[in-house]
Protein backbone atom coordinates (compact mmCIF):
# COMPACT_ATOMS: atom_id res chain seq x y z
CA UNK A 1 0.00 0.00 0.00
CA UNK A 2 1.05 3.27 -0.65
CA UNK A 3 2.35 5.98 2.25
CA UNK A 4 -0.09 8.80 2.58
CA UNK A 5 1.44 12.49 3.16
CA UNK A 6 -0.50 16.18 3.18
CA UNK A 7 2.49 17.27 1.64
CA UNK A 8 5.90 15.61 -0.15
CA UNK A 9 8.41 18.10 -0.30
CA UNK A 10 11.40 17.66 -3.44
CA UNK A 11 14.64 18.73 -2.19
CA UNK A 12 16.04 18.57 0.90
CA UNK A 13 18.16 22.25 0.50
CA UNK A 14 17.14 25.58 2.08
CA UNK A 15 13.97 25.93 0.83
CA UNK A 16 12.90 22.82 1.40
CA UNK A 17 14.07 21.95 4.59
CA UNK A 18 12.78 25.19 6.08
CA UNK A 19 9.29 24.86 4.31
CA UNK A 20 8.93 21.40 5.38
CA UNK A 21 9.70 22.24 9.02
CA UNK A 22 6.96 25.05 9.25
CA UNK A 23 4.31 22.89 7.74
CA UNK A 24 5.02 20.11 9.99
CA UNK A 25 4.79 22.60 12.89
CA UNK A 26 1.04 23.99 11.48
CA UNK A 27 0.18 20.41 11.85
CA UNK A 28 0.80 18.73 8.46
CA UNK A 29 1.72 15.65 7.60
CA UNK A 30 5.20 16.29 5.57
CA UNK A 31 7.50 14.12 3.71
CA UNK A 32 10.61 15.38 2.42
CA UNK A 33 12.81 13.50 -0.05
CA UNK A 34 15.93 14.11 -1.69
CA UNK A 35 18.30 12.07 -3.74
CA UNK A 36 21.54 13.46 -2.78
CA UNK A 37 23.95 11.17 0.06
CA UNK A 38 24.82 14.28 2.14
CA UNK A 39 22.09 16.91 3.34
CA UNK A 40 22.17 20.07 2.45
CA UNK A 41 25.39 20.50 0.78
CA UNK A 42 25.15 23.78 -0.86
CA UNK A 43 24.57 25.23 2.83
CA UNK A 44 27.29 23.51 3.87
CA UNK A 45 29.61 24.98 1.53
CA UNK A 46 28.05 28.10 1.16
CA UNK A 47 29.25 31.95 2.12
CA UNK A 48 33.18 30.17 2.02
CA UNK A 49 32.08 27.39 4.91
CA UNK A 50 30.25 30.25 7.09
CA UNK A 51 26.74 30.62 4.95
CA UNK A 52 25.60 33.85 4.17
CA UNK A 53 22.27 33.17 5.23
CA UNK A 54 20.58 36.82 4.77
CA UNK A 55 21.11 40.50 3.84
CA UNK A 56 19.40 43.19 6.00
CA UNK A 57 18.67 45.41 3.15
CA UNK A 58 16.72 42.90 1.17
CA UNK A 59 13.98 43.97 -0.98
CA UNK A 60 13.12 43.07 -4.68
CA UNK A 61 15.60 45.42 -6.19
CA UNK A 62 18.30 42.87 -5.39
CA UNK A 63 16.31 39.90 -7.68
CA UNK A 64 16.38 38.93 -11.18
CA UNK A 65 13.45 37.92 -12.80
CA UNK A 66 11.67 37.95 -15.72
CA UNK A 67 8.41 39.62 -13.55
CA UNK A 68 10.31 41.44 -11.36
CA UNK A 69 7.69 42.51 -8.91
CA UNK A 70 7.09 38.32 -8.36
CA UNK A 71 9.03 37.71 -5.28
CA UNK A 72 7.57 41.18 -3.49
CA UNK A 73 4.80 39.52 -1.18
CA UNK A 74 7.17 36.81 0.00
CA UNK A 75 9.99 39.00 0.93
CA UNK A 76 7.60 41.37 2.63
CA UNK A 77 5.87 38.39 4.85
CA UNK A 78 9.09 36.83 5.56
CA UNK A 79 12.06 39.48 6.50
CA UNK A 80 15.44 38.80 7.19
CA UNK A 81 14.72 39.89 11.34
CA UNK A 82 12.29 36.82 11.10
CA UNK A 83 15.26 34.48 9.92
CA UNK A 84 17.21 36.55 12.33
CA UNK A 85 15.08 35.65 15.48
CA UNK A 86 14.58 32.08 14.55
CA UNK A 87 18.83 32.35 14.41
CA UNK A 88 18.64 33.25 17.94
CA UNK A 89 16.03 30.87 19.35
CA UNK A 90 18.63 28.41 18.50
CA UNK A 91 21.58 30.80 20.04
CA UNK A 92 23.50 30.30 16.62
CA UNK A 93 26.04 33.49 16.73
CA UNK A 94 26.64 35.43 13.89
CA UNK A 95 27.86 38.57 12.67
CA UNK A 96 27.54 40.84 9.88
CA UNK A 97 30.48 41.62 7.50
CA UNK A 98 30.17 43.80 4.63
CA UNK A 99 26.75 45.90 3.73
CA UNK A 100 24.36 44.00 5.45
CA UNK A 101 25.74 40.71 4.98
CA UNK A 102 25.23 38.32 7.99
CA UNK A 103 27.26 35.12 8.49
CA UNK A 104 27.66 32.13 11.05
CA UNK A 105 30.53 33.03 13.73
CA UNK A 106 31.90 29.52 13.93
CA UNK A 107 30.29 27.39 10.89
CA UNK A 108 27.15 26.97 8.10
CA UNK A 109 26.69 23.44 10.22
CA UNK A 110 24.71 25.18 12.93
CA UNK A 111 22.16 26.55 10.63
CA UNK A 112 21.66 23.09 8.85
CA UNK A 113 21.49 21.52 12.30
CA UNK A 114 18.89 24.49 12.86
CA UNK A 115 16.49 23.74 9.71
CA UNK A 116 16.42 19.91 10.70
CA UNK A 117 15.45 20.65 14.36
CA UNK A 118 13.02 22.38 12.96
CA UNK A 119 11.89 19.86 10.75
CA UNK A 120 12.17 17.43 13.81
CA UNK A 121 9.86 19.82 16.07
CA UNK A 122 7.37 19.67 12.55
CA UNK A 123 7.65 15.64 12.69
CA UNK A 124 8.92 15.71 9.43
CA UNK A 125 9.70 12.22 7.98
CA UNK A 126 13.09 12.75 5.62
CA UNK A 127 13.55 10.01 2.98
CA UNK A 128 17.25 10.45 1.58
CA UNK A 129 19.10 9.06 -0.35
CA UNK A 130 15.86 8.81 -2.07
CA UNK A 131 14.82 9.08 -6.23
CA UNK A 132 11.41 10.11 -7.27
CA UNK A 133 11.35 8.70 -10.61
CA UNK A 134 7.67 9.82 -11.46
CA UNK A 135 5.16 12.54 -10.15
CA UNK A 136 1.67 12.28 -11.87
CA UNK A 137 -1.71 13.77 -10.62
CA UNK A 138 -3.86 11.11 -8.77
CA UNK A 139 -7.54 10.25 -10.19
CA UNK A 140 -9.51 11.67 -8.28
CA UNK A 141 -7.63 14.54 -6.16
CA UNK A 142 -3.72 15.38 -5.39
CA UNK A 143 -0.64 13.32 -6.47
CA UNK A 144 1.25 10.05 -6.52
CA UNK A 145 4.76 9.39 -6.54
CA UNK A 146 6.52 6.60 -7.39
CA UNK A 147 9.84 6.76 -5.58
CA UNK A 148 13.08 4.49 -4.34
CA UNK A 149 11.15 3.29 -0.73
CA UNK A 150 7.70 2.89 -2.90
CA UNK A 151 4.63 4.41 -3.94
CA UNK A 152 3.24 8.23 -2.09
CA UNK A 153 -0.07 10.00 -2.09
CA UNK A 154 -0.12 13.47 -1.06
CA UNK A 155 -2.32 15.88 -1.59
CA UNK A 156 0.24 18.54 -2.16
CA UNK A 157 3.54 18.48 -4.42
CA UNK A 158 6.07 20.96 -3.11
CA UNK A 159 9.17 21.15 -5.56
CA UNK A 160 12.22 22.54 -4.16
CA UNK A 161 15.04 20.78 -6.04
CA UNK A 162 16.99 24.00 -7.08
CA UNK A 163 19.10 25.22 -9.90
CA UNK A 164 22.03 23.22 -11.69
CA UNK A 165 24.61 25.21 -10.57
CA UNK A 166 27.74 22.76 -8.63
CA UNK A 167 26.29 19.18 -10.53
CA UNK A 168 29.01 17.28 -8.43
CA UNK A 169 26.74 17.96 -5.03
CA UNK A 170 23.33 17.33 -6.61
CA UNK A 171 22.00 19.64 -8.33
CA UNK A 172 19.58 18.26 -11.58
CA UNK A 173 17.00 19.48 -14.08
CA UNK A 174 14.53 17.57 -11.92
CA UNK A 175 12.27 21.05 -11.21
CA UNK A 176 12.67 21.90 -14.42
CA UNK A 177 11.55 18.78 -16.20
CA UNK A 178 8.59 18.74 -13.79
CA UNK A 179 7.46 21.59 -14.93
CA UNK A 180 7.51 20.81 -17.98
CA UNK A 181 5.39 17.99 -18.18
CA UNK A 182 2.66 19.82 -15.76
CA UNK A 183 2.55 22.49 -19.07
CA UNK A 184 4.69 24.89 -17.42
CA UNK A 185 7.13 27.26 -19.27
CA UNK A 186 11.02 27.89 -18.08
CA UNK A 187 12.70 30.57 -18.69
CA UNK A 188 16.06 29.29 -20.42
CA UNK A 189 18.33 28.35 -17.14
CA UNK A 190 21.69 29.95 -17.18
CA UNK A 191 25.04 30.24 -15.29
CA UNK A 192 25.16 33.34 -12.54
CA UNK A 193 27.26 34.86 -10.17
CA UNK A 194 29.42 33.24 -11.90
CA UNK A 195 33.72 34.07 -13.09
CA UNK A 196 33.59 35.42 -16.91
CA UNK A 197 36.39 34.09 -19.12
CA UNK A 198 38.10 36.04 -21.94
CA UNK A 199 40.02 35.47 -25.11
CA UNK A 200 43.54 34.21 -24.30
CA UNK A 201 45.50 36.48 -26.51
CA UNK A 202 43.07 39.31 -25.90
CA UNK A 203 43.48 38.87 -22.06
CA UNK A 204 47.50 38.64 -22.64
CA UNK A 205 48.20 42.21 -21.70
CA UNK A 206 46.25 42.22 -18.68
CA UNK A 207 47.91 38.59 -17.50
CA UNK A 208 50.68 40.64 -15.44
CA UNK A 209 48.10 41.85 -13.19
CA UNK A 210 47.25 38.67 -11.70
CA UNK A 211 46.18 38.43 -7.72
CA UNK A 212 45.22 43.13 -8.00
CA UNK A 213 42.19 44.03 -6.61
CA UNK A 214 40.56 47.00 -6.27
CA UNK A 215 37.02 48.97 -6.46
CA UNK A 216 35.50 49.34 -9.46
CA UNK A 217 32.37 50.18 -10.75
CA UNK A 218 30.91 47.58 -13.66
CA UNK A 219 27.93 47.58 -15.61
CA UNK A 220 26.28 46.34 -18.80
CA UNK A 221 23.06 45.88 -20.59
CA UNK A 222 20.02 49.13 -20.88
CA UNK A 223 16.95 49.81 -19.78
CA UNK A 224 15.25 47.32 -17.55
CA UNK A 225 17.95 44.69 -18.07
CA UNK A 226 20.95 46.79 -17.08
CA UNK A 227 22.90 46.06 -14.08
CA UNK A 228 25.54 48.28 -12.20
CA UNK A 229 27.71 47.26 -8.91
CA UNK A 230 30.35 49.47 -6.63
CA UNK A 231 32.23 46.16 -5.59
CA UNK A 232 35.53 44.76 -6.00
CA UNK A 233 37.03 43.55 -9.32
CA UNK A 234 39.95 40.89 -8.95
CA UNK A 235 42.46 40.30 -11.85
CA UNK A 236 43.46 36.61 -12.06
CA UNK A 237 45.58 34.48 -14.98
CA UNK A 238 42.93 33.69 -17.41
CA UNK A 239 40.27 37.20 -16.88
CA UNK A 240 38.19 39.00 -14.13
CA UNK A 241 36.55 37.78 -10.81
CA UNK A 242 35.95 38.88 -7.44
CA UNK A 243 32.29 40.65 -6.17
CA UNK A 244 31.73 43.17 -8.90
CA UNK A 245 32.48 40.58 -11.81
CA UNK A 246 29.90 37.74 -9.93
CA UNK A 247 27.50 40.24 -10.03
CA UNK A 248 27.08 41.42 -13.58
CA UNK A 249 27.72 38.16 -14.50
CA UNK A 250 24.01 37.63 -13.84
CA UNK A 251 22.69 40.51 -15.94
CA UNK A 252 25.50 40.06 -18.79
CA UNK A 253 24.46 38.85 -22.42
CA UNK A 254 26.87 36.69 -23.75
CA UNK A 255 28.53 38.85 -27.21
CA UNK A 256 27.52 42.15 -25.33
CA UNK A 257 30.43 44.03 -23.78
CA UNK A 258 30.83 45.08 -19.77
CA UNK A 259 31.73 48.62 -18.99
CA UNK A 260 34.13 49.15 -15.79
CA UNK A 261 35.36 52.41 -14.28
CA UNK A 262 38.42 51.60 -13.23
CA UNK A 263 39.18 54.69 -10.79
CA UNK A 264 35.14 55.13 -9.47
CA UNK A 265 34.38 58.38 -8.02
CA UNK A 266 37.31 60.30 -9.54
CA UNK A 267 36.97 62.43 -12.97
CA UNK A 268 40.58 61.58 -14.25
CA UNK A 269 40.23 63.29 -17.02
CA UNK A 270 39.77 66.81 -15.26
CA UNK A 271 42.64 66.18 -12.57
CA UNK A 272 45.01 64.89 -14.96
CA UNK A 273 44.37 68.20 -17.14
CA UNK A 274 44.70 70.42 -13.86
CA UNK A 275 48.13 68.49 -12.89
CA UNK A 276 49.63 69.80 -16.00
CA UNK A 277 49.45 73.65 -14.81
CA UNK A 278 51.05 72.38 -11.29
CA UNK A 279 53.75 69.60 -11.89
CA UNK A 280 56.49 68.23 -13.91
CA UNK A 281 55.92 64.94 -13.37
CA UNK A 282 56.04 62.22 -16.03
CA UNK A 283 52.56 61.40 -17.01
CA UNK A 284 53.03 57.32 -15.99
CA UNK A 285 54.14 58.47 -12.61
CA UNK A 286 51.34 61.21 -12.05
CA UNK A 287 48.91 58.24 -12.76
CA UNK A 288 50.28 56.14 -10.46
CA UNK A 289 49.88 58.75 -7.54
CA UNK A 290 45.80 58.31 -8.21
CA UNK A 291 45.82 54.50 -8.92
CA UNK A 292 47.33 51.13 -7.79
CA UNK A 293 50.88 51.40 -9.04
CA UNK A 294 50.79 48.53 -11.00
CA UNK A 295 47.47 49.36 -13.06
CA UNK A 296 49.03 52.54 -13.72
CA UNK A 297 51.90 50.57 -15.38
CA UNK A 298 49.85 48.69 -17.01
CA UNK A 299 47.96 51.09 -18.82
CA UNK A 300 51.14 53.22 -18.99
CA UNK A 301 52.77 50.62 -21.85
CA UNK A 302 50.93 50.77 -24.80
CA UNK A 303 51.12 54.30 -24.51
CA UNK A 304 55.50 53.85 -25.16
CA UNK A 305 57.57 57.51 -24.96
CA UNK A 306 54.25 59.19 -23.95
CA UNK A 307 54.27 57.84 -20.47
CA UNK A 308 57.25 59.81 -19.96
CA UNK A 309 56.86 62.63 -21.25
CA UNK A 310 56.36 65.90 -18.40
CA UNK A 311 52.58 66.49 -18.16
CA UNK A 312 52.55 69.66 -19.41
CA UNK A 313 53.93 68.51 -22.78
CA UNK A 314 50.56 66.15 -23.71
CA UNK A 315 48.11 66.88 -24.99
CA UNK A 316 44.63 67.32 -23.06
CA UNK A 317 42.93 65.03 -25.90
CA UNK A 318 45.90 62.28 -25.40
CA UNK A 319 45.07 62.45 -21.33
CA UNK A 320 41.35 62.49 -21.93
CA UNK A 321 41.56 59.16 -23.94
CA UNK A 322 43.95 57.74 -21.63
CA UNK A 323 41.35 58.76 -18.89
CA UNK A 324 38.61 56.94 -20.85
CA UNK A 325 40.30 53.81 -21.48
CA UNK A 326 40.65 53.97 -17.56
CA UNK A 327 37.02 55.12 -16.51
CA UNK A 328 35.30 53.42 -19.79
CA UNK A 329 37.36 50.53 -20.31
CA UNK A 330 34.66 48.19 -22.30
CA UNK A 331 35.00 44.65 -22.56
CA UNK A 332 33.20 41.31 -24.01
CA UNK A 333 33.85 38.37 -21.73
CA UNK A 334 34.06 35.51 -24.37
CA UNK A 335 31.65 33.47 -21.73
CA UNK A 336 31.89 31.99 -18.26
CA UNK A 337 33.16 28.94 -16.37
CA UNK A 338 29.61 27.62 -16.67
CA UNK A 339 27.66 25.71 -13.78
CA UNK A 340 30.51 23.76 -12.59
CA UNK A 341 31.62 27.46 -10.89
CA UNK A 342 28.37 29.38 -11.13
CA UNK A 343 26.63 30.01 -7.59
CA UNK A 344 23.69 30.27 -8.50
CA UNK A 345 21.52 29.57 -11.99
CA UNK A 346 19.54 32.35 -13.02
CA UNK A 347 16.31 31.77 -15.16
CA UNK A 348 13.54 28.60 -14.27
CA UNK A 349 10.19 28.27 -13.63
CA UNK A 350 8.18 31.29 -15.61
CA UNK A 351 6.53 33.17 -12.02
CA UNK A 352 3.87 34.29 -15.08
CA UNK A 353 1.84 31.01 -14.09
CA UNK A 354 2.33 30.50 -10.42
CA UNK A 355 0.80 32.53 -7.29
CA UNK A 356 3.18 35.35 -5.66
CA UNK A 357 1.11 34.83 -2.56
CA UNK A 358 1.28 31.21 -2.18
CA UNK A 359 3.81 29.97 -4.98
CA UNK A 360 1.27 27.48 -6.56
CA UNK A 361 0.72 26.87 -10.00
CA UNK A 362 -1.72 28.40 -11.88
CA UNK A 363 -2.02 25.31 -14.30
CA UNK A 364 -1.62 22.51 -11.52
CA UNK A 365 -3.91 23.06 -7.99
CA UNK A 366 -1.66 21.68 -5.02
CA UNK A 367 1.88 22.30 -6.82
CA UNK A 368 3.92 24.37 -5.60
CA UNK A 369 7.63 25.60 -6.85
CA UNK A 370 10.02 26.97 -3.79
CA UNK A 371 13.52 28.31 -4.16
CA UNK A 372 16.24 28.42 -6.81
CA UNK A 373 14.22 26.50 -9.07
CA UNK A 374 11.49 29.60 -9.49
CA UNK A 375 12.91 32.18 -12.26
CA UNK A 376 14.11 34.55 -9.41
CA UNK A 377 17.31 35.12 -8.78
CA UNK A 378 19.27 36.83 -6.14
CA UNK A 379 22.15 39.56 -6.23
CA UNK A 380 25.54 37.76 -4.57
CA UNK A 381 25.41 38.89 -0.66
CA UNK A 382 22.75 36.30 1.16
CA UNK A 383 19.80 37.34 -1.13
CA UNK A 384 19.51 33.57 -2.48
CA UNK A 385 18.94 32.25 0.89
CA UNK A 386 16.52 35.43 1.85
CA UNK A 387 14.83 34.32 -1.37
CA UNK A 388 14.87 30.70 -0.34
CA UNK A 389 13.32 31.12 3.57
CA UNK A 390 10.71 33.80 2.19
CA UNK A 391 9.27 31.34 -0.69
CA UNK A 392 9.31 28.51 1.37
CA UNK A 393 7.87 30.49 4.40
CA UNK A 394 4.87 31.50 1.95
CA UNK A 395 4.50 28.05 0.60
CA UNK A 396 4.09 26.22 4.37
CA UNK A 397 1.32 28.89 5.13
CA UNK A 398 -0.57 28.53 2.56
CA UNK A 399 -0.02 24.39 2.61
CA UNK A 400 -1.58 24.83 6.13
CA UNK A 401 -4.47 26.90 5.17
CA UNK A 402 -5.48 24.90 2.34
P1 LIG B 1 19.34 23.84 -2.95
O1 LIG B 1 19.80 24.36 -1.66
O2 LIG B 1 20.32 23.68 -4.06
O3 LIG B 1 18.64 22.45 -2.67
C1 LIG B 1 18.12 21.63 -3.69
C2 LIG B 1 18.06 20.22 -3.18
O4 LIG B 1 17.32 19.45 -4.11
C3 LIG B 1 19.43 19.58 -3.03
O5 LIG B 1 19.55 19.03 -1.74
C4 LIG B 1 19.43 18.50 -4.10
O6 LIG B 1 20.14 17.34 -3.71
C5 LIG B 1 17.96 18.20 -4.24
N1 LIG B 1 17.60 17.63 -5.54
C6 LIG B 1 18.00 18.04 -6.77
N2 LIG B 1 17.49 17.24 -7.70
C7 LIG B 1 16.75 16.30 -7.06
C8 LIG B 1 15.99 15.19 -7.50
N3 LIG B 1 15.91 14.88 -8.80
N4 LIG B 1 15.36 14.44 -6.57
C9 LIG B 1 15.48 14.73 -5.26
N5 LIG B 1 16.20 15.77 -4.79
C10 LIG B 1 16.82 16.56 -5.68
N6 LIG B 1 23.42 32.00 -1.36
C11 LIG B 1 23.38 32.92 -0.38
O7 LIG B 1 22.35 33.56 -0.16
N7 LIG B 1 24.47 33.13 0.43
C12 LIG B 1 25.65 32.43 0.26
O8 LIG B 1 26.59 32.59 1.04
C13 LIG B 1 25.73 31.51 -0.82
N8 LIG B 1 26.89 30.85 -1.08
C14 LIG B 1 26.92 29.92 -2.08
C15 LIG B 1 28.12 29.26 -2.34
C16 LIG B 1 28.17 28.30 -3.36
C17 LIG B 1 29.48 27.62 -3.66
C18 LIG B 1 27.01 28.00 -4.09
C19 LIG B 1 27.02 26.95 -5.15
C20 LIG B 1 25.82 28.67 -3.84
C21 LIG B 1 25.76 29.65 -2.86
N9 LIG B 1 24.59 30.37 -2.61
C22 LIG B 1 24.56 31.30 -1.60
C23 LIG B 1 23.33 30.09 -3.33
C24 LIG B 1 22.39 29.23 -2.45
O9 LIG B 1 23.15 28.14 -1.95
C25 LIG B 1 21.20 28.72 -3.23
O10 LIG B 1 20.56 29.78 -3.89
C26 LIG B 1 20.20 28.02 -2.30
O11 LIG B 1 20.80 26.90 -1.71
C27 LIG B 1 18.96 27.60 -3.06
O12 LIG B 1 18.13 26.86 -2.20
P2 LIG B 1 17.19 25.72 -2.78
O13 LIG B 1 16.62 25.04 -1.61
O14 LIG B 1 16.28 26.30 -3.80
O15 LIG B 1 18.17 24.74 -3.57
Amino acid sequence: AASSFDVVVIGAGAAGLFCAGVAGQRGLRVLLVDHAEKLAEKIRISGGGRCNFTNLETGPANFLSGNPAFCRSALARYTPRDFIALVQRHRIPWHEKHKGQLFCDESSEDLIAMLLRECEAGGVTRWQPCRVAAVRRAAVRGFELDTDRGSVRARRVVVATGGLSIPKIGASDFGYRLARQFGHRVVEPRPALVPLTFDATAWAPFAALAGLSLEVTVSTGSGSAAGRFLEDLLFTHRGLSGPAVLQISSYWQPGTPIALDLAPGQDLASALREAKAVSRRQLGNELATRLPARLAEAWCAPLGHLAARPLPEVKDKDLAALAASLQHWMLTPAGTEGYRKAEVTAGGVDTRELSSQTMESRRVPGLHFIGEVVDVTGWLGGYNFQWAWASGHACAEALAAA
